[in-house]
């Protein structure tokens, strides 16, 4: 369960029109699968970001999984995340002097439990073409490959959420089809929440609600 109340999020080192995200109620039940949208600048990496513990509100109440975040450290967060939480970052964040295997593999390595891999991890990695770069550093490959570690990293440790920044933007139909049937199938398997960001709308026939991000964010000057 995701618990947001009174939300409100303000960038420290804003510039002329700075952007803010208010929330003031939304519950999210465990099983939800929910598609994010809404223009670039929008404020969707922002809300995934709270989400996961990787920015924090100046107030109101962020609680993922019974925990609320405004009574923990950057590192409680960051141990929490690895616990519970897949995330796809836009931008990757792949670890660069490591090889696409031990990429992949960290999130059971960094949480508390040492989780082991999920079982489908090596049929997926085939699936999406990597199994021939398992030795090679992450900094050698192209977009869309790094793309893909990326997205195999967010499912190793089978954590309870998924939080999916923009996470097929680099891939061809196909890749992106196989992707989605491997994130539904662990979603489903178990009762995981999934909170998935994308431009592509054609995506959103998987889901079931979505959110239109605009209805959170403003720059102050509108409120
Ligand atoms: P989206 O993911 O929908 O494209 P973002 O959440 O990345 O939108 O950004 C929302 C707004 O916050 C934008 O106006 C952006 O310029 C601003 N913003 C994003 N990151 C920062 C930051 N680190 N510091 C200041 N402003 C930021
Ligand atoms: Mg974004």
């Amino acid at each position: 369960m995701i618990d947001l109340n009174k939300v409100l999020f303000k960038y420290e080192n804003s510039n002329s029109q700075p952007f803010q995200l208010k929330i003031d109620e939304l519950k999210i039940p465990t099983g939800s699968k929910i598609f994010i949208h809404g223009p670039s600048g929008s404020g969707k990496t922002t809300f995934l970001e709270i989400l996961g513990g990787v920015l924090l509100p100046q107030s109101g109440q962020v609680k993922i999984l019974n925990t609320d975040f405004m009574k923990t450290s950057a590192r409680q967060r960051d141990a929490f995340r690895a616990d519970h939480i897949g995330f796809i970052f836009q931008n990757f964040n792949l670890i660069s002097y490591l090889s696409v295997q031990e990429n992949i593999l960290l999130p059971c390595f960094f949480s508390k439990s040492s989780k082991q891999p999920h079982p489908k991890i090596p049929i997926w990695i085939e699936k999406l073409g990597l199994q021939n770069f398992l030795q090679t550093s992450v900094s050698q490959l192209s977009h869309g490959q790094q793309q893909r570690v990326a997205l195999l990293r967010a499912l190793a440790a089978s954590p309870e959420i998924i939080l999916a920044d923009e996470p097929t933007s680099a891939l061809d139909s196909q890749l992106r089809d196989v992707f989605m049937n491997a994130l539904l199938e662990l979603i489903n398997e178990e009762k995981k929440t999934l909170l998935f960001v994308s431009h592509d709308e054609s995506l959103q026939k998987y889901f079931d609600q979505s959110i239109d991000i605009r209805k959170y964010s403003a720059t102050s000057g509108e409120t």
